[in-house]
């Protein structure tokens, strides 16, 4: 998706909520963006300066939160996009926090790990000013991760002078992280698929489930989901993918992707391509790797009933509205796939009063969480006679608009 679409979605949700002008052209463009040039003494002992960006997108609500993506196509408009959904996703699951991402344009598959410490602590020297426990929170996205964070945090507490776990989340437990944040956002789409079932009266025990990408995200989705009886019927990563009608076992897969690098030729299940899992028959389809994947190209072939958004962006907006006119219901990635803020929302409460929770306190709070969004989605989705994603959207500008009239900035 591009920031163009973006804009398209909020001036659609503007407009049907009659909030007038002033609001979209505030929402329209990004309060503020920093790019920066980092200098980073290589291990070959020359300079490498390497490009990244930190995109406020609105601020009304709380503090800024996003992740920091270390991509070799890492560009402003990406950042600006998906800063703007995390403006969406926090004011739709109702947490205290505005949008904002990163990113740096480098190959971390290329780098040491020494240069990727020199990398990430010459970015928050830069934008050590533009950060803050109040101001905006960073947390890991594509090829960053927990050790990352952990630079990050001690970098802003260096020069800073105290210890402040509280500018960044997804941080390892020893230095502030919560529980549950690492498998947080499959655990939090695996409530709104649980929930999805049980709006539409479907038993998880006879729904069969295809899940493209078998990372992070869709090992827990997979896992959660296969516990709850449903049918994981095809799997893959980038190496391709597997079906097999009787259902596969993902954590026999996941031993079997340890052994040899991917899900590829796993016993007892038929080989098929990334393309062929899309177009699969199953109940639900859940894209859990990359943006595009269901496009015009494709989306008059998709045979589930219902599509689960896992990754940020995996429907294009044409192939959105032949999935709207086919009747497949589309659970949109604002939605299913905001139990990872959430969590980094708890990480940041325990962190501001130093006392932490349990795993099952996360998971429960997270559920509630993720649940009253659900049915608030839903019911703007009845009461507008809209789909899910257009709810979405209006459920979230809505809360925004809200705080940035009481605020007094329209
Ligand atoms: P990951 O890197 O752990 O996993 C990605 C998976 O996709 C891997 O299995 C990879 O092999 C596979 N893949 C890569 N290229 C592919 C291709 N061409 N076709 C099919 N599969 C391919 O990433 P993740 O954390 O699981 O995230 C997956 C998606 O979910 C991303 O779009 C991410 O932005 C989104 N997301 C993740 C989180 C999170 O907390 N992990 C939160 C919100 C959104």
């Amino acid at each position: 998706m591009s920031y163009q679409e973006i804009q398209k979605q909020l001036k659609n949700a503007v407009d049907m909520l009659k909030l007038g002008d002033d609001v979209y052209e505030i929402l329209k463009e990004p309060k503020e963006i920093i790019e920066v040039s980092i200098p980073v003494r290589m291990d070959s002992g020359k300079i490498k300066v390497f490009n990244g960006y930190r995109v406020h997108h609105n601020d009304a609500r709380g503090p800024a939160k996003g992740g920091i993506r270390y991509y070799p196509t890492v560009d402003l408009d990406e950042v600006k996009t998906l800063a703007a959904l995390m403006t969406l996703k926090c004011a739709l699951v109702d947490i205290p926090f505005g949008g904002a991402k990163g990113g740096i344009i480098c190959d971390p598959k290329s780098m040491s790990k020494n240069e990727l410490e020199r990398l990430t602590r010459g970015y928050v020297r830069m934008i050590y000013n533009f950060i803050g426990p109040e101001r905006d929170i960073p947390a890991p996205d594509v090829y960053t991760d927990a050790q990352v964070m952990a630079w990050i945090m001690d970098e802003y507490s260096k020069i800073n002078g105290n210890y402040a776990p509280s500018v960044v989340t997804g941080k390892p437990l020893c230095i502030g992280g919560s529980v549950g944040r690492s498998c947080a956002t499959g655990c939090g789409l695996s409530f709104i698929a649980r929930e999805t079932m049980k709006y539409l009266k479907k038993d998880p025990k006879k729904t069969k489930i295809a899940i493209q990408g078998f990372g992070n995200l869709g090992t827990v989705v997979a896992q959660r989901l296969y516990e709850m009886g449903a049918s994981i019927v095809a799997l893959s990563d980038s190496k391709g993918g597997i079906y097999s009608e009787r259902g596969l076992n993902p954590y026999e897969v996941l031993k079997h992707k340890e052994k040899t690098g991917s899900v590829v030729n796993f016993k007892g299940s038929k080989n098929i391509t990334n393309e062929e899992l899309l177009e699969i028959d199953c109940n639900i389809l859940i894209p859990a790797a990359l943006e595009n994947q269901i496009t015009n190209k494709n989306a008059d072939r998709i045979k589930a009933e219902i599509v689960i958004e896992g990754a940020n962006g995996p429907t294009t907006l044409d192939a959105d509205r032949i999935l709207e006119k086919r009747g497949i219901i589309v659970v949109p990635d604002i939605l299913a796939n905001a139990g990872g803020v959430v969590v980094s929302y708890f990480e940041w409460v325990q962190n501001l009063y130093s006392y932490f929770w349990t795993e099952k306190e996360v998971d429960q709070k997270m559920d509630a969480i993720m649940t009253k969004a659900f049915y608030e989605v839903i019911k703007v989705m009845k009461s507008e006679n809209v789909s899910m994603r257009v709810a979405s959207y209006l459920l979230a500008v809505k809360r925004v608009a809200e705080a940035m009239k009481y605020r007094g900035w329209f």
